[in-house]
């Protein structure tokens, strides 16, 4: 469980910062602006950052045990919905939050009428998490990953690589809340339930006044921005990454991440497909035996895939392992008429990727007896040829080293199955 080994050492250190009492607020507001049709319980988010060391395991609660308590102002109801929301953070890690008997760290729930809002992480004493939007699940994920240790998305450093935040759409007095200062680990994640939406904190509205945009190799990711209805595999893995746990489950929002859910895919260019630990399936179906090749590319290193092809009985048949994406080299292989499997697997996470896949009819087949490019009729004129002459190169199909009937089968068997 500690996987970083220097966990002990954390209570004194967490004293000490939470008693210099040098806190800095990070708020966050991830609605639209007030009146824009939003949610009735949707509101703004507050976060005190309470790491002022720059680590990342300096944040995580010892052995993942996080003592709570509700503040009597709490109803049952909202108890519950707080239970609720503790269940789907412990389901991806090894976080366990059990109620609270006399220890100096926990988390304080709190009814607000005004505001969501949680300190960053671990301090050794007590983190008052207040709510106002109880109904939303994960919202209330959202502000206890805050206590857990977990800062905004958009506030992970390199994440200029993947948006622009439009400083002049933000709100004056606003602009701190899209200051770095993220855990610097995993890929970014746009549809995570810490990535503020397209227009938090904007000076006008969300369609004019963006404060967050996709980079133009990410389009269309503003839409996953400000998720606060599932976790996703990004959260998981981060959770994981602070807490260990258990590989990250399947993502109900994401159906290929099993062979059985292999999600069918065109040829063509793929961009900005989410991977996962789970690893990604796709399906594509040959009406003839073509040229299959796969390419995965990624715009930056260091995250380790393998990309592979699959029968329909889950046998790899090709596979070419990236130790750095980017690199791209391709998996080709020439197959018959039938459905197959892409597997894009990474070893660690889920760095959007773009996945091309061409299929191109092959040449010529094992059926072109006489090497002249195209199965016709000539073909089995020349198969009867070799056949009769006793040429094993040309006439043992089953390849048994005996030519006999079953070639003769062999041979109809693979003309009629198809060639160009
Ligand atoms: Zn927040």
């Amino acid at each position: 469980m500690d996987k970083f080994g220097v966990r002990a050492s954390l209570v004194a250190i967490g004293l000490l910062v939470a008693s210099a009492g040098a806190q800095t607020p990070v708020g966050a507001f991830f609605g639209t602006q007030p009146g824009e049709n939003m949610p009735e319980d949707w509101a703004p988010c507050e976060s005190i950052d309470i790491d002022l060391r720059g680590g990342i395991e300096d944040r995580a609660w010892p052995g993942g045990v996080v003592p709570y308590e509700f503040d009597a102002n709490v109803n049952s109801t909202n108890r519950n919905r707080a239970l609720n929301a503790m269940a789907e953070i412990e389901a991806v890690c090894n976080v366990q939050f059990v109620p609270r008997d006399g220890e100096p760290g926990f988390i304080r729930l709190i009814a607000s009428s005004s505001s969501n809002s949680s300190p960053v992480g671990y301090g050794g004493g007590g983190n008052a998490i207040n709510i106002v939007s109880w109904s939303w699940r994960f919202i209330i994920v959202h502000e206890l990953m805050h206590s857990l240790g977990i800062n905004h998305e958009q506030s992970k450093p390199g994440r200029n690589q993947y948006v622009t935040i439009n400083w002049d759409n933000i709100q004056e007095g606003r602009e701190h809340n899209f200051a770095g200062s993220g855990l610097p680990v995993l890929p970014y994640n746009f549809e995570s339930v810490m990535h503020y939406s397209s227009c938090a904190f904007t000076i006008c509205s969300c369609s004019s006044c963006p404060t967050i945009s996709a980079r133009p190799e990410y389009a269309g990711a503003e839409s996953l921005m400000g998720n606060r209805s599932y976790m996703s595999d990004g959260d998981a893995g981060t959770l994981a990454f602070l807490y260990d746990g258990p590989d990250v489950g399947d993502d109900a929002h994401e159906p290929n991440d099993s062979f059985a859910q292999a999600s069918p895919i065109e040829p063509g260019t793929h961009a900005l497909i989410m991977g996962d630990y789970e690893g990604d399936f796709f399906s594509f179906t040959l009406t003839e035996t073509s040229d299959v090749t796969v390419t995965v590319t990624c715009d930056e290193g260091a995250w380790e895939a393998t990309t592979s092809i699959l029968d329909p009985s889950e046998q790899t048949l090709a596979s070419q392992n990236n130790p750095i994406w980017g690199d791209g080299d391709p998996v080709t292989a020439t197959l018959g008429v039938g459905t197959y499997v892409i597997e894009v697997d990474q070893d660690f996470g889920f760095h959007p990727y773009q996945l091309d896949l061409a299929i191109t009819p092959t040449a010529s087949c094992s059926d072109d007896c006489n090497d002249d490019g195209v199965v016709n009729i000539d073909d089995i004129d020349c198969f009867v040829a070799d056949f009769i002459a006793g040429n094993l190169e040309g006439a043992d199909c089953d390849q048994n080293g005996v030519l006999n009937v079953d070639d003769i089968d062999c041979f109809v068997a693979s003309f009629l199955a198809g060639c160009p």
